[in-house]
């Protein structure tokens, strides 16, 4: 299984518009985030966690024109808001997008996307297929078995997914230990981290780092990073090399 980070930035991407940080200035391109997302490549199936603001860029960056499904953690725009563009994709395959997520985030993208969803719909809408998952059981895409993680965003209940050894949580701040029994002994944990500063509904860098070392995972990659992380590189020299910033265009090979 191979993942790739399309993106790794918090809800404004970075850099943050008319910032003028060090974040925001740096010529690093580690330090040049779109929003959090990661596409999953098994031998015969291609699945995208999230498709937000910046999905129509990553999918021309990471020369996608195909996904057998796209899996939402939840329906805030920086994780929804690039929908309409799986228009693209339908005019390719001639087929709907299969979407896959709980019941309330399916019945907000239809009220976020009501075209989409008319009876008689003005041709060239985007076509999605869209699935219900719950926090209860796994579902497979073709031969590959998800199972969604119950994590919390502050109050809003929010999915990550275990998929064999890759377990990928994001915009979280809190996990139950029933749920933390999920992600338990993954190999790679991908997880968010805001900042160094506490917030109200993400894990800031030592709250994300306690939930890596409870997983025990061999490897962590922390995402949904802002501008106020500071910089790729110094923060990532200040962690240890088993937990890390992850930046875009990341790819780990991950053995089946
Ligand atoms: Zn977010
Ligand atoms: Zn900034
Ligand atoms: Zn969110």
């Amino acid at each position: 299984m191979k993942i790739t980070f399309y993106g790794t930035g918090s809800s404004q991407g970075v850099p943050v518009i008319g910032c003028k940080c060090d974040v925001c200035m740096s010529s690093d391109s580690n330090d040049k985030r779109l929003r959090a997302s990661i596409l999953i490549e098994t031998r015969n199936k291609k699945l995208l966690i999230d498709a937000g603001t910046d999905f129509r860029q990553q999918l021309l960056r990471g020369g996608i024109s195909d996904l057998d499904a796209i899996l939402l953690t939840h329906e805030h725009k920086d994780h929804t808001g690039g929908l309409d563009d799986v228009r693209a994709l339908n005019y390719i395959s001639g087929k709907p997008v299969e979407i896959y997520a709980e019941k309330r985030v399916l019945d907000s993208i239809c009220s976020e996307y009501p075209y989409a969803f008319a009876d008689n719909p003005y041709p060239g809408v985007p076509e999605m297929n869209l699935n219900t998952i719950s926090d209860e059981t796994y579902f497979t895409v073709g031969d590959i078995k998800i199972v969604p993680v119950r994590v919390f965003h502050y109050r809003l209940p929010v999915l990550g997914f275990r998929i064999d050894g890759l377990a990928y949580v994001t915009d979280a701040n809190r996990i139950e230990l029933s749920e933390m029994k999920k992600i338990c002994g993954c190999r790679v944990l991908v997880v968010n981290a805001l900042r160094k500063e506490s917030h109200l509904a993400h894990f800031s860098l030592s709250q994300a780092i306690d939930v890596a070392r409870e997983t025990g995972s061999q490897q962590t990659y922390l995402t949904h990073i802002s501008h106020q992380m500071g910089l790729h590189r110094a923060v990532n020299e200040e962690l240890p090399t088993n937990i890390q910033l992850a930046y875009d265009c990341l790819t780990i090979e991950i053995p089946e």
